[in-house]
């Protein structure tokens, strides 16, 4: 696509090529009694119970305004349009950098506005310098995507060409896009390595690279495909990694692949501390049901998602849930890729307030406002508990999670 204001938005999705499957194991038969148990580890029903203990951010000023920055006119009147007034800690610490060329190591939770502050430099720089071409990485489909719309009002009438690369859509519209010689290109791990193995991507002359969600793509396995990617772009180049956490395989990553990074941490808390969690004890499925109902009719569940292990599964309870009166609609591997991301755009415009998921399809979900997490199925390990329950309390905000234990 391209960034001009008048260009049609080209739909990725039109041909539903049907998205990746994910396996599950069978479903759950009962379990220990009163305990969590999931096909996995055994996870104590107490450590599902949690007061939040930190529901506000520290008040943060801003050292700048969008104004202040020596970027395009453009991309600042784009701001502007999309309502952007201040600039938020992660981008108020990284843009002023960023413009000026350096590496950047963000270390930011989701919804705090990584996206902006890394795509307000690289726009500016490939503005400044046609030759130049940046690549954005991202773990998910879904946030790739996410990023390509944010791209594309950022960088609205800049005249700059773009491509996203992802799964699950056919190959011929990247092939078209790629031999107009893109000068942006947002794409998840997988699609781009089989483009550079079918050589219809060459990465040689893009000497700017973004990796977003750095430890979801480590999460993902994607730790081989990544190190291909980056051993392949032009040298020198500026970088950008974001990141929720610093492990030490996150830092060695970004040590081979860096230079000289500014590290930049506007992340004050685990996003859990903001979650109050709780149990919801059941007796049999028809009372689980029945619970989810009150919990769901409850004035303070306003924008729920809801775990279930399998894809028939979340299929099942989303329908059940229609068919009881809530907007509800599911996400799971077994949809395709724009039937995924329709139910992702309702969840996001507030058209259904309740998305039921599994855990995989889950992963690409950025939705800041979500204000429950239900796990109506028990997480198969207490890390995935972790990332479920992470959906809510984003940005500093307060969370509900819930998870069914058997009585
Ligand atoms: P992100 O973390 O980049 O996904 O951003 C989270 C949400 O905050 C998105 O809906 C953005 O459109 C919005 N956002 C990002 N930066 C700003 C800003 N400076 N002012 C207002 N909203 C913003």
């Amino acid at each position: 696509m391209s960034y001009n204001s008048n260009t049609r938005t080209r739909s990725f999705t039109k041909r539903g090529a049907r998205a990746s499957h994910q396996s599950f194991g069978p479903k759950r038969s009962g379990g220990r009694r009163g305990g969590g148990v999931a096909h996995g580890q055994y996870i104590d029903p107490q450590k599902f119970i949690r007061k939040a203990t930190a529901t506000e951010n520290p008040e943060y000023i801003a050292q700048h305004k969008f104004s202040d920055f020596q970027a395009h006119d453009v991309i600042k009147a784009n701001l502007t349009s999309k309502g952007y007034v201040t600039p938020s800690p992660i981008q108020d610490q990284t843009i002023p950098v960023g413009l000026l060329g350096k590496d950047i190591i963000g270390i930011a939770n989701t919804g705090t506005g990584k996206t902006a502050a890394f795509l307000v430099p690289v726009l500016h720089k490939l503005m400044s310098s046609p030759r130049s071409r940046a690549l954005i990485v991202a773990p998910t489909r879904e946030l790739a995507q996410q990023i390509e719309d944010e791209c594309r009002s950022i960088g609205k009438g800049s005249g700059l060409f773009g491509t996203l690369l992802i799964g699950g859509t056919s190959m011929g519209p990247q092939l078209r896009d790629l031999r107009s010689n893109p000068n942006i290109i947002i794409g998840t791990p997988g699609r781009i390595k089989d483009h550079m193995e079918r050589n219809t991507l060459r990465l040689d002359t893009f000497d700017t690279v973004v990796l977003d969600e750095v430890d979801r793509m480590l999460d993902m396995g994607f730790i081989d495909d990544i190190r291909i990617i980056l051993g392949k772009l032009a040298t020198p180049r500026q970088s950008f990694f974001f990141s929720a956490t610093l492990e030490p395989k996150i830092s060695q990553l970004i040590e081979t692949f860096s230079n000289q990074p500014l590290l930049v941490s506007t992340k004050t808390s685990d996003t859990s501390e903001n979650v109050n969690q709780d149990v919801v004890h059941y007796a049999s499925s028809v009372d689980k049901l029945d619970k989810l109902h009150d919990v769901l009719i409850s004035d303070v569940a306003q924008k729920t998602i809801v775990f279930e292990e399998t894809q028939r599964g979340a299929e099942r309870l989303s329908k059940e849930l229609t068919a009881r009166g809530f907007s509800a609609d599911a996400i799971h591997g077994g949809k395709t890729q724009g039937q995924r991301q329709r139910a992702l755009k309702s969840f996001k415009t507030n058209q259904i307030n309740i998305l039921v998921a599994t855990d995989v399809a889950a992963r690409g979900i950025d939705v800041v406002d979500i204000t429950h997490v239900i796990n109506y199925s028990i997480p198969k390990t207490y890390q995935d508990y972790t990332h479920r329950i992470g959906r809510a309390g984003r940005a500093g905000r307060a969370g509900q999670a819930l998870t069914f234990v058997p009585r």
